[in-house]
């Protein structure tokens, strides 16, 4: 985990014409209530608020959206360093059910601090995992009970190439296959008949054989992934290539009829970003080095004209979203 607790907080450079960097910790805190309820996102500025007025206590759990899991705000430093002792002291229970606002427009002052939303002129709500780009509501992935580790642009982005890399594949090992033996074995041994429609059957099966192992063989990532910059890993560390096991595993559930369909959407609202298929296989599908850091590095580009900095690293890694189960 390459999470920061000492992250120390806005520095501004100086002549004032360079940019600000940008504290990811200052928003997108998720809070844990003794009711077992999620509330947020709120800044950390409510968050200290919520402790100081006595919302909430030093042992309730709270979670940056970077963050893996959980944990009492009393382990979070970038939070409690700015506490007056009498905050830092234990309580019981919080009150959040009650000191939560109804309205949607008063549960985002709660959320927003002073980092801009990476594409609309507003203020940022949370931050993306992948991107790094602080984001506001309107970039949120949806449903918003769900807590999303990536923006929208970015859930969307990943299911959309996994998506033309699939359809790439069937076509490359499936289709084209069939189609070029067909015309072949059409004009060699004449349209209709049996050794014709056996080679072509034989086509097929090779065809099918070979999509089912084509990331495995290719270390992770068949032409398809390979090009849309995407790459499968095993959830056990978040780097090894899938095996060949688990290449026929999570491939298996594209066979069911119908259900291909729910599985190949599923990844499309998970926050894990899985399908079915990967949940059985454990696996996950994640950006090749290059991708991300050509991403990342246009997102950087944009916050400066915005004039924010993003620090070096901080949060999860994908590597380290990809072993989240
Ligand atoms: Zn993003
Ligand atoms: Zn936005």
């Amino acid at each position: 985990m390459t999470y920061d607790p000492d992250f120390d907080g806005v520095q501004v450079a100086k002549g004032g014409v360079e940019p600000t960097t940008m504290d990811p910790y200052e928003i997108g805190w998720y809070i844990e209530s003794a009711d077992e309820e999620i509330y947020g996102p709120v800044s950390r500025r409510t968050l200290r608020q919520f402790l100081e007025d006595r919302t909430i206590t030093p042992n309730t759990l709270v979670r940056h959206c970077t963050q893996p899991e959980a944990r009492p705000a009393a382990d979070q430093p970038t939070i409690m360093e700015q506490l007056s002792l009498d905050a830092k002291g234990s309580a019981l229970g919080d009150r959040l059910a009650e000191a939560w606002p109804r309205r949607k427009r008063d549960q985002l002052a709660l959320a927003e601090d002073s980092l801009p939303c990476a594409w609309h002129n507003r203020p940022a709500v949370l931050v993306c995992v992948r991107c790094h780009a602080p984001y506001c509501n309107r970039c949120r992935a949806k449903p918003f009970r769900k807590q999303f580790f990536l923006c929208r642009r970015c859930q969307v982005g990943m299911w959309n190439r996994r998506v033309v890399a699939m359809i790439f594949d069937i076509c490359m090992f499936l289709y084209f296959p069939i189609i070029v033996a067909g015309i072949i074995a059409g004009a060699v041994f004449g349209a209709g008949e049996t050794v014709a429609s056996l080679l072509i059957f034989i086509i097929d099966l090779i065809g099918v054989g070979l999509l089912f192992v084509r990331d495995s063989l290719l270390r992770g990532a068949g032409l398809g992934k390979r090009s849309a910059g995407l790459r499968v890993v095993q959830s056990r560390d978040g780097k090894t290539p899938l095996t060949i096991g688990q290449g026929v595993l999570r491939w298996l559930s594209q066979f069911v009829p119908i259900f291909n369909l729910v599985d190949a959407a599923a990844a499309y609202s998970d926050p894990l970003l899985r399908r079915y298929g990967d949940r059985w296989a454990g696996t996950r599908v994640i950006d090749t080095e290059k991708k991300l850091a050509k991403d990342r590095d246009k997102i950087a580009r944009r916050l400066i004209k915005r004039g924010v900095q993003l620090p070096p690293k901080f949060g999860l890694t994908m590597e380290g979203l990809a072993r989240l189960v």
